[in-house]
């Protein structure tokens, strides 16, 4: 598959010249010699979470101790952050809390969804959805005896399933693997003609692609933060549970940190109202002090530029790795097109582990999904053209010159 070369290094310098994102770069040190191409897969620290935890860690945890809950709001923290989130994902405030991780969340708001349409049966997905978000349905399922049963189809067949069985639908908005973006609101109104409820893991989605849950008309969301969000390793996630629901939507995890009063200590469980209702227990405050960092700069960027930059250097990407990677065993997975596609980039190889492994070798880190994909991701805020372009001319040379044929680039790590 070949196409010609789109840019010369020399252009793509020029695009950076103009790049109204270029002074992002400065918020962030990355190594010197490393191209990040896994920024959505973990983003990398912010210098202003390197402050953060600092100043958290030593006044407000230090110096302030149990007193900080209250003196440096960390009660607040998890509403506070999630108000911030919901500018990015087109929520209002009062509809997105940070809590849990992305699969808890799920759990949460598909065993909500199933509470507020008693009687279906089905909670539908695409096959080749993210595992978690699989497992976590089926895991409801058996606690529920079967009563709710996940049922997954090929993503062109799914509008068409959505029947008056589903009590919801269930969707990662941007694929994992393929990069191929679901149109949100078309899906929820198809969602909504058979009255099932829409729930989107946004994980691919946030800080990356415009997003408008309210505009679509979403009804739940779930997403995770370490990625484009750059809020660390494991950084709590988010949920968004639309205003006209929270009144009747209760999370199957009760604790106590989503009482109506957590500090009257109840015997009997009330909920809170509102969004809190979906928290759990106490909050993870310095996982919440990294990721708010990360919020309040990508708060700084107009989500429009962001998404329009990402597309650009993901196709400055394709076009040059296809015009000169030279190798017949190269395909892209996914959309070629750009309007139906994420900011990251799959091409499948027979030997994809063993070529992200010489890619990284040379200072590109991409990564890699079973069972033949090098994935990149192209987070807008810290990387540039140049680097892209830098980067497909390093697959060209693993690829021409078979670089990956080493059995040092063949054993597989356990997180690839
Ligand atoms: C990254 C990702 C997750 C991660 O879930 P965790 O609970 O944070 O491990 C879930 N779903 C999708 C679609 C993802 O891309």
């Amino acid at each position: 598959m070949h196409e010609t070369a789109a840019v010369t290094r020399d252009e793509a310098l020029a695009l950076d010249a103009a790049d109204p994102l270029a002074g992002f770069r400065e918020a962030f040190a990355l190594p010197q010699g490393v191209i990040y191409l896994d920024g959505n897969s973990l983003g990398p620290p912010p210098l202003a979470v390197h402050e953060r935890l600092a100043e958290v860690s030593r006044r407000e945890w230090g110096e302030g101790l149990v007193r900080s809950w209250n003196t440096a709001d960390w009660i607040g923290a998890p509403t506070r952050v999630g108000d911030k989130i919901a500018r990015l994902i087109g929520a209002a405030p009062g509809e997105v809390t940070v809590a849990d991780s992305t699969t808890v969340n799920l759990f949460k708001l598909a065993a909500g969804a199933c509470s507020l349409r008693p009687g279906r049966t089905t909670i539908l997905s695409e096959a080749g959805n993210f595992p978690t978000d699989l497992y976590a349905v089926q895991g409801l399922g058996a606690l529920l005896d079967g009563r709710v049963r996940l049922k997954t189809v090929a993503p062109d067949e799914l509008i068409g399933a959505i029947d008056e069985d589903t009590a919801a639908v269930v969707l990662t908005q941007v694929h994992y693997k393929t990069s191929r973006r679901w149109d949100l609101a078309a899906v929820t109104d198809a969602a909504h003609a058979k009255d099932a409820l829409m729930l989107w893991d946004l994980c691919h989605s946030v800080g990356a692609v415009a997003v408008d849950l309210n505009g679509a008309r979403a009804d739940l969301a779930v997403g995770c933060s370490y990625k484009y969000l750059n809020g660390g390793p494991g950084a709590p996630a988010f949920l968004f549970v639309a205003a006209r629901h929270q009144a009747a939507i209760r999370s199957p995890l009760t604790g106590w940190m989503g009482h109506a009063e957590p500090f009257a200590f109840e015997d009997g469980y009330r909920p809170a109202a509102g969004i809190r209702g979906q928290v759990t227990g106490t909050p993870p405050i310095l996982g919440l002090a990294a990721l708010e960092a990360g919020v309040d700069l990508q708060l700084q960027a107009d989500p429009a530029l962001v998404e329009a930059k990402g597309l650009a250097l993901a196709e400055l990407f394709i076009a040059e790795a296809l015009a000169r990677a030279g190798d017949a065993d190269l395909a892209l997975t996914g959309p070629r097109d750009a309007a139906a596609r994420g900011l990251h980039v799959s091409f499948a190889h027979p030997q994809g582990y063993a070529v992200v492994q010489a890619m990284m070798a040379r200072g590109v880190v991409g990564d890699f999904r079973a069972p033949d994909i090098a994935r990149f991701g192209f987070s807008p805020l810290f990387l540039s053209y140049a680097q892209v372009w830098d980067a497909a001319e390093t697959l060209a040379q693993v690829l021409a010159g078979r670089a990956w044929d080493r059995p040092q680039f063949q054993r597989r790590a356990a997180v690839t």
